[in-house]
């Protein structure tokens, strides 16, 4: 709710005032800002209480993607499963993931940092080329490590961390990530919602605390599901959890879906 005085009033004359004058519901006018539209002869006009996004060029029932909150977790090289938990060990599937053939493990490790330690980090397989550890900003303080934010795979100038398993230890020299968010989709949904694969897409997540997301890479693939990967950093920020619905109003710097007050 806002107060619209006669001062404000003042100041906004210099670009004109609408005529007539749009007023937010739950928003009020003192008595001398009526008198002084009244002087001028200007009407007032109530308008919705909060911002919607109009449907433009894009039909939008057609742009809302699904959040999926990343907690911090770990891919392992095979080499590193071996090193963490022992000689020919493989890892033990706990739960499937949004994206086919991805899961949760049932392992975990400890990150040691310079500052501090976290336990019971998920490990997320299968296990893959390169060991990369993605955690978000505020781990980063807890371990005294700063990574910079990166698209999974771009791991080069990352700093390392320590990880420790069951039966040892390994030092990455680097590998350590806050994850750039992304969009997962199919060829499908990239064609329904006109975007390619390394778009910038730009998301305006809904409810209590509205944030435009504005630089979300596209990944698109056809064993991909449509997916808004958010650290929990950005999850808290945004108060979206898993399963909530973001919209599309654009992508490569430009706003398609208009926004109106
Ligand atoms: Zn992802």
């Amino acid at each position: 709710m806002a107060l619209i005085t006669e001062a404000y009033l003042r100041s906004r004359l210099v670009k004109g005032l609408p005529d007539p004058f749009p007023v937010r519901v739950g928003d009020k006018l003192t008595p001398a800002a009526v008198d002084f539209l009244k002087s001028r002869g200007i009407a007032t006009c109530q308008i919705a209480p909060h911002p919607t996004i109009l449907p433009d060029k894009m039909a939008l029932k057609d742009m809302s993607v699904p959040v999926g909150v990343s907690n911090r977790h770990v891919h392992l090289s095979p080499e590193h499963v071996e090193t963490l938990f022992g000689s020919g060990y493989s890892l033990t599937p706990m739960r499937e993931l949004s994206q086919s053939g991805q899961f949760a493990a049932h392992e975990t490790v400890i990150l040691i940092g310079p500052k501090g330690i976290i336990r019971n980090v998920r490990i997320l397989g299968p296990s893959r080329g390169a060991t990369q550890v993605e955690v978000s900003r505020t781990d980063g303080y807890v371990l005294g490590v700063h990574p910079p934010v990166r698209l999974s795979g771009h791991i080069e100038d990352t700093p390392g961390i320590t990880l420790a398993g069951t039966k040892g230890t390994v030092v990455l020299l680097q590998g350590l990530i806050v994850a750039k968010s992304h969009v997962h989709m199919s060829p499908q949904d990239a064609s329904k919602m006109k975007a390619e694969s390394g778009d910038r897409l730009i998301l305006q997540t809904l409810g209590e605390r509205p944030l435009i997301f504005a630089d979300v890479i596209a990944r698109v693939n056809e064993r991909f599901s449509l997916d808004f990967h958010i650290d929990t950093d950005e999850a808290n920020a945004a108060g979206l959890k898993t399963g909530d619905v973001v919209r599309m109003i654009g992508k490569n710097g430009e706003i398609t879906g208009s926004v109106r007050g």
